[in-house]
């Protein structure tokens, strides 16, 4: 079978295309990412990595694929956008893992129960958890002074960890707690 390889206009790695992340030029819209790999026209190819996207907007990587000037607004908006989606695919594997290491309370009562035991070390709630539920898990955390997060709504914390709804879990791993709360910093 032929699989179309492309290069990474970030760490100038060739990879088959499917691995990359495509950007097209899209008239009067500029360069944007193209998620489905089928819009028309020139593309550029990039690897889904915090390294390769800051490796491409210091060489300037947009402008030497399209042959032109790319504006600094254009690279922001696609640094954030990406940054954002990697931010997003790290928390969902490291969530993952560490239901699999079973190292997760999930659960308003099972955090409940893990904060009592002073075994929470980090607390990640949906942002569309009720107001009060919102409020007490706020309380219990700054009482005991675990750190927490918002993130995600109820259902894509469920289908994460293949239930319908979460409202709120607590990492009660230090090590986990640790890489997942470093996606927040900077
Ligand atoms: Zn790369």
């Amino acid at each position: 079978m032929h699989i179309p390889v492309r290069t990474c206009i970030g760490c100038g790695t060739r990879k088959s295309k499917y691995e990359l992340i495509r950007l097209v030029l899209a008239g009067a819209e500029g360069v944007i990412v193209d998620y489905q790999q089928r819009r028309p026209g020139r593309g550029a190819y990039l690897c889904f990595k915090s390294e390769c996207l800051l490796e491409m907007k210091k060489r300037r990587g947009l402008d030497r694929a399209f042959r032109l000037k790319v504006s600094p607004e254009n690279y922001a908006k696609i640094e954030t956008e990406l940054m954002a989606l990697l931010q997003k695919s790290k928390l969902e594997s490291l969530l993952g893992f560490a239901a699999k290491a079973r190292k997760l309370a999930i659960g308003s009562e099972a955090v409940k129960q893990a904060v009592s035991r002073n075994k929470a070390k980090l607390i990640i709630i949906a942002q569309d958890a009720t107001e009060n539920t919102q409020r007490q898990i706020k309380y219990l955390c700054e009482k005991q002074k675990i750190p927490w997060v918002y993130y995600g709504t109820k259902n894509s914390l469920g289908s994460l960890l293949g239930k319908t709804e979460v409202v709120v879990i607590a990492v009660i791993d230090p090590i986990f707690a640790q890489n997942i709360a470093k996606l927040w910093e900077d």
